[in-house]
Order: C-alpha cells, then structure tokens, then sequence
C-alpha cells in the first residue's frame, strides 16, 4: 500500500461491502444503466467510429479518423463503466487487448496523434486533450484494478506504461494538459499501485497551472483556469467542466500529500461556485459559448449550459471534499445532484441523453444548434456526457457510505446493506419518496462504534428514534456512538413538507418566481400537465393556497405535487406595454408538478422550475 502523509476523514467502502437493493431508486438507476445505458454506448461507439479510430492504429481497420479528436475518451469511459458493472459481453476484453495492441511501445496512445498527427505528439497541449485521454483510461484501469475482470492485469498494464512515459515526460516540466482530468486519474492510479510518481506528477500538473503555459486559446486563460495559481484563486471561472475537474484533482493531490493550504482553496472555490454559480438543480455553467461559469449570480433558467459532464464534475469534487473534511455541506449537494442535474440527463429508456440541462423549456424553442435540443438525443457530435453519466450511474452505490473500523457513515439514502470493519447494516426506505429511513444493524464487531446519519440541511424538522427511544437530530450528522447489539434498529424521519424556494434577489432572471421542491427534489411544471385551452408562459404561482402531495404508485414518479396556479392571459400584441398592467388572473386550479429530472419523457413541449409568482 501507499506510503504517504494522506489526511482524510473518511475512507470508501470497497465494492463488495455495499449491495443496493433493487427496487431502491439507485438501485432501478444503476441496473437500467446496466441494462441499457452500457450496452448502448458499445454499440454507439461503433457506429460513430470510436473503436475504428484504435482499429485504424493498429492495421486493422482503413478507415478516416471520425469524431472529435477526443474521442478515445468515450471509449475509456465506457471502459471504466462496463468495468464497475461486472460486464460479461466481452466488451472489456476486447477494448484491453485492442488498446494493448495499439500502444506505441514508450506507452503513448492516443488514435487521434498516432497515425496522421504523430508529428504533432504533445506539441499543442492547449487542445490536444492527449493526457484527458489518457485521465480516462487510468481512471478505467483503477476500476479494473478494483475489479475480477481477466483483462484488468492488461488494461493496468497499457495504464501504468502510459503514465510512465508521463513521468518521463513531464515530470520536470512546466507544461499542462488545456483539460484536466490526468491529475485526479493519476492520484487514483498512485492509489491502486503505490507508485509514488504518479503522484507527484499530478501534484506538478496542479502548480503548473495558473502561469500562462497554455496561451490565449479562444477564450483566454481564464478558460483553461490557467490565468492565476489554483491555491491563489478566489473565484471558481472558465469552461465548467475543466474548473471542477482540475479541482478534484486538486483535492486528490491535497489529501495524498498533507497540502493543507491546497484543500483549502479547494474548499473555498466550492464555497463561491455554490453562493452564486449553480443552479437549483445542482447545475453549473449558464454560457453556452466557451460552456463556462457565468458572472456571479448569471443563472438564467432558459439559458442553462449545465452540461451533464459538469454535473459529474462537480458531485466528484463535492465527494473528494466530503472524504477530506467529513463536512456534511458536500453529501448535501452530492445528494442535490444525484436527484436533480445528474438524474434528469439520462431518459426512462436509459439510451437518450441530454448534454445541456436548462431549468425552463420555452414554446416553440430551438436548441438544436448549440447541443440544447428539447429532447434527449441518442449520442451526440461531442459525445462526452452519455458514457460519463454512464460511468457515474456504474459506481453510484460507492457513494452512498463510507466508513472503518471505528463506525459506518450514511451519506445518501437508499435501501441497500453497508458493511465496514466488522459492523454491517440494513438500510430500508423507499426515500426520496417516503420520510423514514429504517436502519437495522445486522452484524457487530467488538466494542463501541459509531454509525453517523446525515441529516440534509433542507430539512427543519428531523425525528430520530434508537430502538424507539428519541435522539435529538440536528442538521449535520448525527453521531450514535454505543456497543450495538444485532438487531437494533434506528429510525430516521425527514419530514418532506412541498416547500417554495426562491433564488437570491440578484439572480435576476428569476426575480418574482419560486421553485417547487420536496425533500431533496426540485420539481417543474411540464406542458403534458397544463390545463386546456391556457399558454404555458401564461402560468401563475397562487401563493394563498396551498402546494398537495399527489401520491400514485402507477404515476411518472410515486410523489407528484399539486401546484396551485393561476393563468394570466396575456391578451396584448405588444412587446412592452406600459404599467400598472391589467390583472385579470383566472382563479386557481391545482396542476401536477413532476420531479425535474423526469422532464422531457413525454410528448415534446415546454417546461419550468422557476414559475412567477401571481400579483393577484
Ligand atoms: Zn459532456
């Protein structure tokens, strides 16, 4: 094992101590992943010339380069997914023996620069995304590595070669990579091998940041976050999914090397991304142009980038935080994502996708030309987002606990069983639906030990009972620290009152308007639910009466809300109109709300989270 200076606060479960149970609402997430999210991926990757471009290396296939020249990425990715799965069909032996077949023999490999561009190898890091390919693959070969696939000692092989010549490299160089993504694969791959330069080299790539070393681009420095030192920097910037990348990373470095001062600037770029950069729903990035983090409180429902990879990104740094700090804030927005951002990208059938996620749908809308269709789409030209969700949904059910000999923590509720230095629990619920979570433990080791429940910071009224006797529960983690006898049972009660929520008043594009949420889900109005005869925009929120719980076992999702509205016709052809407007509000009627992340798995049409509030 790794010899080094890690500080952490909490240690991961291995994979065989958690079990999900399948009717839980992970567990439905993560067998449809199985059953059709990999699958599909696989055979887009074919389609879309992804394995032909490793072919083509290799001698055996003659055709063009197709794709993005990324696009080994995708492949890496679905790699790693088909790994954390367990995958049988074949596909995992297949990619390590092509990948192994196709390496040059000093470890390079990337399909893109080894065939037509083998001149420009590393010669335009900028863009290249040479070591983001090569991220992914590690991160695939730490899944193998933590797997019984035959073919992991192969893909750990074409891995560590690869990352050797990294170190060769770059390993007195001042350069970077325009997209992380190497460094927190190379703390991971440090972790799984103990080779020590791996980390070393991401702790460099971290530091050689921040300098100008990659140019103007397109966009500026900022773009790429190399305009200042990371640990320097006050505010999260640029391109989304390359701020939270490098910051995962950074967390990585932080806590294998004792860097203190690192995790804090981690800690508080997390603290300015969540005050005034993200959305209700977790999401993160309102440009469209260079998908970056917007002005401080720009989050326009309508035009959301919130690009799924950046939802990914995030709930990884948040997850890295939480093990560094075991501060509940993390698991809270990990949970805010995983409902909300993450969930809603992927569609019921588990083979369409969004790439952008806005909060509101416009009549009439068109997206298609900036990858924000009004539907989810099967792949996409930049296809990184479908095998990334399919990655994430993969290991979902690491996250969901940690622990060690000295106690189990559960960070995200689901019904499962958890396991951790000779204790293990039954978890019961049928959260995010139902308010009690109903944990049963089931095996004890010697002595005391302490199983700590979070208790979402969204929730004002938690009831907490060990073995029926009351336990104060406070927003945070509630710590039960005691010799535990088999069979005592801890209830958890959340109460889900349906709550309005509205945004800072400087986020002015929803000034006036509230979201719907209960419990950890935000909830949206959807076109298919609308009342006859009445424009979608033309839809009021009716503060005096009261928000329902709709509960249908058969429905879109068990708990729908009841959202009263009113409608304001707007009966005036002009596009500005002088004040006080008319009022002529119709009385209100009770329509169905639905979980924000089932949007879009009907009929197409408009849709909302924010919904403007009546004058009355
Ligand atoms: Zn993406």
């Amino acid at each position: 094992m790794p010899t080094s200076r890690a500080v952490s606060a909490l240690r991961p479960l291995p994979r065989d101590a958690v079990a999900l149970r399948p009717e839980s609402l992970f567990g439905g997430w993560q067998a449809r992943n199985a059953a059709a999210t990999l699958p599909h991926c696989v055979s887009q990757l074919d389609e879309y010339g992804n394995l032909a471009n490793l072919r083509r290396v290799t001698g055996d296939s003659g055709a063009e380069f197709r794709g993005f020249w990324f696009a080994d990425s995708d492949v890496y990715k679905t790699l790693e997914a088909a790994l954390w799965l367990g995958d049988k069909s074949g596909f995992v032996a297949e990619i390590g023996a092509l990948l192994e077949k196709a390496q040059d023999a000093d470890g390079y490999l990337d399909s893109y620069y080894q065939v037509d561009n083998r001149d420009k190898q590393w010669s335009e890091l900028h863009f290249s995304h040479e070591m983001y390919c090569a991220g992914h693959l590690f991160q695939a070969a730490v899944a193998a590595a933590r797997s019984d696939d035959s073919a992991a000692p192969q893909i750990v092989g074409v891995a560590r070669k690869f990352a050797d010549l990294l170190v060769r490299r770059f390993g007195d160089s001042p350069e970077v990579d325009g997209h992380p993504e190497v460094e927190t694969a190379l703390v991971e791959l440090y972790r799984v091998t103990g080779h020590r330069p791996y980390l070393d080299l991401a702790a460099r790539f971290v530091e050689n940041r921040g300098h100008g070393v990659l140019g103007e681009g397109r966009f500026g420095p900022r773009y790429f976050q190399d305009h200042e030192p990371l640990r320097d920097t006050a505010e999260v910037t640029g391109h989304v999914v390359r701020q939270v990348y490098l910051l995962a990373g950074a967390v990585d470095v932080a806590v294998e090397t004792g860097d203190a001062a690192l995790l804090e600037a981690a800690e508080r770029l997390w603290d300015s991304a969540l005050s005034s950069r993200t959305y209700i729903t977790g999401g993160q990035g309102s440009r469209h142009r260079d998908e970056a983090f917007g002005d401080p409180y720009e989050l326009p429902p309508d035009r959301a980038y919130a690009e799924s990879c950046a939802a990914i990104g995030s709930f990884q740094w948040a997850w890295r935080l939480l093990l560094a700090t075991g501060k509940a804030k993390y698991a809270d927005e990990m949970e805010r994502l995983i409902h909300n951002g993450i969930a809603g990208s992927t569609g019921l059938d588990g083979a369409t996708f969004f790439y952008s996620n806005p909060l509101q749908l416009r009549t009439g809308h068109d997206g298609s030309h900036e990858d924000a269709p009004s539907q989810r789409l099967p792949w996409y030209s930049c296809a990184c987002c479908p095998p990334n969700l399919a990655r994430l949904m993969a290991s979902l059910d690491n996250y969901a606990a940690t622990g060690d000999p000295g106690g189990l923590q559960l960070h995200l509720y689901t019904a499962g069983t958890f396991r951790a230095g000779g204790h293990a629990v039954d978890v019961r619920t049928r959260y995010p639906w139902d308010e009690t979570i109903t944990v049963t433990i089931t095996e004890v080791g010697p002595g005391p030990w302490t199983l700590a429940l979070r208790i979402p910071a969204w929730c004002g009224d938690a009831r907490l009972t060990v073995n029926g006797e009351v336990v104060a529960a406070e927003a945070g983690y509630v710590r039960l620290t005691r010799t535990w006898l088999v069979g005592d049972r801890v209830e958890l009660t959340l109460v889900m009152l349906p709550r309005l929520i509205a945004a800072h008043p400087r986020v002015d594009a929803v000034r006036g308007s509230a979201a719907v949420v209960r419990g950890p889900i935000v909830y949206c109005l959807e076109h298919a639910d609308a009342p006859e005869g009445v424009a979608f925009e033309d839809l009021e929120l009716d503060t005096s009466a009261p928000l329902q719980v709709s509960r249908d076992p058969d429905g879109l999702a068990p708990v729908l809300l009841k959202v009263p509205l009113r409608a304001r016709p707007t009966d005036t052809p002009h596009l500005y109109r002088p004040l006080p407007a008319p009022a002529r509000a119709t009385a209100p009627v009770a329509v169905t709300a639905i979980p924000y992340y089932l949007w879009a798995n009907r009929e197409p049409g408009p849709m909302r989270v924010f919904i403007p509030l009546s004058e009355r």
